[in-house]
């Protein structure tokens, strides 16, 4: 059985005051849960205090970016090291960073090697654009961002990496795919795919997302298909209400 991870990605949002109170909030919400992984993904800037905050709940704390080097002369970028010294996740490959940063698959594969070697658990994110869903080409734009974003990474334990299948018309647009098409896809291509790179076991453990305008109201149906192990959430993420009512659906 993979447990259900709800995964918060607050994007450039929350100073780090707005950060602490919505935090307050959380960690009252979710005092007694054990049956799902929290995870949130602030900005940088709030990652040192939010991680004190959090010393004792149960909320897993996550970085939405990492650069690709170790250290050195790359002005405004924060290494995986740095990171990884108040958190433990790390977004990579989002859909935002893909469009409006020009990271391609083999960038990502270089952040998920650093992440990695720093011991941090990527969540590697792959969807495709209307047009390539439309097109019926779904399936080979995941599995090739699959294949180049992972080449080459050795992945020894199915918890050291966790993925998320957000369709790029989905987010933030308030149409969320269909519960069904996405466990079948996540059973028909995501796993396969990850199988050839890792073999079955792996492929069978590891979690698998959907993120794409998950809130309270239809988290339900995807949690309900056995292949979608939990969401990635962006915008129902910044407010506690919403954020613990789409935990509660999984739970
Ligand atoms: C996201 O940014 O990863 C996301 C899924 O956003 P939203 O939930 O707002 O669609």
């Amino acid at each position: 059985m993979r447990k259900p991870l709800i995964a918060g990605n607050w994007k450039m949002n929350k100073t780090e005051s707005e950060g602490i109170s919505l935090v307050r909030k959380l960690i009252q919400g979710v005092k007694s849960l054990t049956t799902v992984d929290v995870l949130i993904c602030p900005p940088f800037t709030s990652l040192s205090q939010l991680n004190k905050l959090l010393v004792s709940s149960p909320i897993l704390l996550g970085a939405q970016n990492i650069s690709e080097h170790k250290s050195g002369a790359f002005t405004g970028e924060i290494s995986a090291d740095m990171a990884a010294e108040f958190c433990t996740h790390v977004i990579l490959g989002h859909s935002e960073r893909r469009a409006f940063y020009g990271e391609t698959d083999e960038l990502i594969n270089l952040k998920v090697t650093a992440a990695l070697n720093a011991g941090m658990i990527p969540v590697l994110c792959v969807g495709e654009q209307l047009e390539e869903r439309e097109s019926g080409g779904a399936a080979s734009v995941i599995a090739g961002q699959l294949q180049a974003g992972l080449e080459g990474v050795h992945l020894p334990d199915p918890d050291l990496m966790v993925i998320a299948y957000e369709p790029v018309w989905a987010i933030g647009s308030g149409l969320s795919a269909s519960a069904e098409d996405t466990g079948d896809l996540i059973g028909g291509v995501i796993r396969p795919t990850l199988s050839g790179l890792w073999g079955e076991i792996i492929s069978q453990k590891i979690r698998i997302l959907y993120g794409g305008s998950v809130n309270p109201g239809n988290a339900r149906g995807f949690f309900t298909q056995s292949e979608i192990d939990g969401a990635l959430v962006g915008g129902a993420s910044l407010s506690a209400d919403n954020f613990l009512g789409i935990i509660e659906q999984a739970t």
